[in-house]
């Protein structure tokens, strides 16, 4: 009989089974419907030797200092400041919008000053900010919007930032300053030896069984687990019940050239051209020196895995029909980005599982009698 069974290993279910296993003693089943662990955040070397991002680029970053120092305990890190470019007008350009992207897209030399007045005059009034249009036109103005955002947000969502809530492009800043950061985070590393070799670090534990091409539908009915973690998507927990949540997805091109450098940066965006997004360049995030170079090409789809809730008010509305269920069931326990359709980094999964597993604790005591606390040694990193 497992204490847990714990369905994804993604960040989410990984560092709850890490958690529930050292701090409960208690044993867990594992469990990912993928032949590997790591979720969306798994890497892997291609078949030239060059390390690889399966599901797209994932780059670290938080504000959060315990959380870095709680991954910490599992990896060693490489400082990586994250700067993408953005093909626009036939120009490589920096995105976020700074003041080079301006400067360089007009032939301007405006300084810092310059460019708050340029951006006021070309602001939007557009009263309440509510959609993921009114946050850029009212700071930059149509066409800035029209050339960086519209173009690209209709690509990657299938929908118009005017039907998109306004936290998807208030993702990407914009500034006045020379800062090409991507993220503005405190913390911004990669994983030394990758996200893989850390999960694996994570949930090696003897406490923690793992089993992957397991599916809980195939699994819930063969074994036996006193309390149930879920980090997959919640509509399909619920067989639909209220119908399908949507989520949007992205079919992955992985490509090898034979050329040491093929991009700038580690990644460059494609808002005004072609049918992906952006292209990633994987030796920039990861440090490796290798002769070839590995690259990644995502095509936003409908079709296949879920990546992204699509943050709109009806799909919250629907998701929260499916939350008032999974409220009702004390002893199933729905953490992760599928679980609880939100749009979060890496770092605010992290957050919420370690928040998750503090009420877990609140609610049943170690030594409360719903099981007996069996403490094992960690193994030594
Ligand atoms: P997941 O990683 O999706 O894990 C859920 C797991 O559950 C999956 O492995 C799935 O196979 C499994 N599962 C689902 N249903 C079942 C079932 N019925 N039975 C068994 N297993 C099941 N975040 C950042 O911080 N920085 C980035 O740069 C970044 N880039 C990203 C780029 C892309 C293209 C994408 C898609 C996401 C990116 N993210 C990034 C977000 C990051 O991937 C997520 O925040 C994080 O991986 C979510 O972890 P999770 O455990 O909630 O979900
Ligand atoms: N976005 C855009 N143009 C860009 C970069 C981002 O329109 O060059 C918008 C787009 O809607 C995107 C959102 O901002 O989905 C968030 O971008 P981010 O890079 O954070 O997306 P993610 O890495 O999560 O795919």
């Amino acid at each position: 009989m497992y204490d847990w069974l714990i369905v994804g290993a993604g960040f989410a279910g990984s560092v709850l089974a890490e958690r529930i296993a050292v701090d409960r003693g208690e044993r867990v089943l594992l469990i990912d419907r993928r032949n590997h662990i790591g979720g969306n955040a798994y890497d892997r070397y291609d078949e030239e030797g060059l390390l690889i991002h399966q599901y797209g680029p994932h780059i670290f970053h938080t504000n959060a200092k315990q959380i870095f120092d709680y991954l910490s305990r599992f990896t060693e890190w490489r400082p990586y400041e994250h700067r993408v470019l953005a093909e626009v007008d036939g120009m490589l350009v920096p995105i976020p919008i700074n003041l080079d992207t301006v400067n360089k897209l007009y032939g301007l030399h405006l300084t810092s000053e310059d460019l708050e007045q340029w951006f006021a005059e070309r602001a939007e009034d557009v009263g309440e900010i509510r959609t993921s249009e009114d946050v850029v036109v009212s700071k930059v103005g149509r066409e800035l919007y029209e050339k960086f955002f519209r173009g690209y947000t209709r690509k990657q969502w299938g929908l118009d930032p005017s039907e998109l809530d306004k936290s998807v492009t208030a993702r990407v800043p914009t500034r006045t300053n020379r800062d090409d950061r991507y993220f503005g985070d405190e913390f911004q590393f990669m994983p030394k030896y990758g996200y893989t070799r850390m999960f694996e670090r994570m949930v090696r534990h003897p406490n923690i069984h793992v089993m992957t091409q397991a599916d809980y539908h195939d699994v819930k009915d063969l074994v036996p687990f006193r309390r149930l973690i879920y980090t997959g998507p919640i509509d399909e927990y619920f067989d639909f019940r209220f119908g399908k949540l949507p989520y949007r997805s992205l079919r992955f091109e992985h490509v090898t050239l034979d050329e040491e450098w093929h991009q700038s940066v580690g990644v460059v965006n494609y808002p005004q051209t072609y049918d992906y997004t952006r292209v990633t360049e994987y030796k920039h995030l990861t440090g490796q020196k290798h002769a070839k170079t590995a690259l990644t090409y995502e095509f936003p789809t409908d079709e296949g895995d879920p990546y992204y809730p699509v943050p709109k008010p009806e799909n919250q509305a629907l998701y929260k029909q499916y939350e008032r269920l999974a409220e009702a069931m004390p002893d199933v326990w729905f953490v992760g980005r599928l679980a609880t359709y939100r749009y979060y980094n890496m770092d605010q999964i992290v957050g919420q599982a370690l928040a998750t597993f503090r009420r877990i604790n609140e609610t049943l005591p170690i030594g409360s009698g719903f099981t007996m606390p069996r403490r094992a040694a960690r193994i030594p990193l």
